[in-house]
């Protein structure tokens, strides 16, 4: 009886303490999850190199398939998160020009029209950013390399709102073939939170996804800015500064502030 007395509470107390909270399960869950995703993701990837552009529609069906799990409130047509700067991989551009090539003649223009613009506010955006940054390293002792590319687009596109040129009447016009970015960043909450703030960050689960997806990726091909990398296949001109050899002034090493 007294071993019972001392035993009793000892139990409920290891009970109490080595029980997982919901919110506990749910992360093994998750967890789980993002490691069973990312396998598959493996699976298609590996052993081959690189990824070559007809590996674009699998690849995206996988990252689909992983973001479901989540059951994110995303859906085609809710777009106040297109207001962001999307990269895309290489062997994504193939896939997109071929959505853009088959889209009316009058929607190709729009698309070009609106990327032409991008590109002109941006790399206006992106010289001052570039002097501002300029004059500020001559001045420190310590140099530490900062992107302009992403602190050009953080600045412009939260105070100029900037649609992603692609966005046709509030309407992604590739979203079959949107890039692997846009499937990966996803909310579960009131879109309106995304129009009252269209770079809202996403949640753990979206973050998640898409570091452990960059991180496989990324080892087989660089991310570079949607119009950049599709400039080819939409037939445009595009020079955009501190993106390769676009403009020899400002070239990578220049940017090393
Ligand atoms: S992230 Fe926000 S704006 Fe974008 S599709 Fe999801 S809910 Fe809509
Ligand atoms: S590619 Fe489509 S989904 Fe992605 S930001 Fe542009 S319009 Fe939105």
């Amino acid at each position: 009886m007294e071993l019972l007395i001392f035993l009793g509470p000892l139990a409920l107390a290891i009970f109490f303490l080595t029980r997982r909270s919901p919110e506990a399960r749910e992360s093994d869950q998750i967890q789980e999850e993002v490691i069973s995703y990312l396998d598959r993701l493996r699976e298609r990837t590996d052993g081959r190199g690189s990824i070559n552009a007809e590996e674009a529609q699998g690849l995206h069906a996988e990252i689909d398939r992983g973001t479901s799990i989540f059951l994110p409130i995303c859906s085609a047509g809710c777009s106040h998160c297109c207001y962001q700067a999307v990269d895309i991989y290489p062997w994504e551009a193939k896939r997109i020009g071929e959505a853009f090539s088959a889209l009316p003649p009058e929607t190709q223009a729009d698309i070009k029209s609106r990327a032409d613009s991008w590109t002109r506010h941006y790399n206006s955006e992106y010289e001052k950013v570039y002097a501002e940054r300029k004059e500020q390293y001559e001045r420190t002792p310590f140099k530490i390399y900062r992107s302009f590319y992403g602190q050009t687009l953080d600045q412009f596109q939260r105070r100029d709102r900037i649609a992603c040129p692609f966005l046709q009447d509030g309407f992604c016009s590739i979203y079959e073939a949107r890039p692997a970015m846009c499937r990966l960043y996803f909310q579960f909450t009131d879109p309106f939170e995304c129009e009252a703030d269209p770079l809202r960050s996403p949640p753990f689960e979206s973050k998640k996804l898409m570091s452990a997806s960059f991180t496989l990726l990324d080892r087989r091909a660089d991310l570079e800015p949607l119009i950049h990398g599709v400039h080819d296949e939409l037939g445009l001109e595009v020079t955009m500064l501190g993106q390769g050899d676009d403009d020899p002034k400002y070239s990578f090493d220049e940017q090393k502030f």
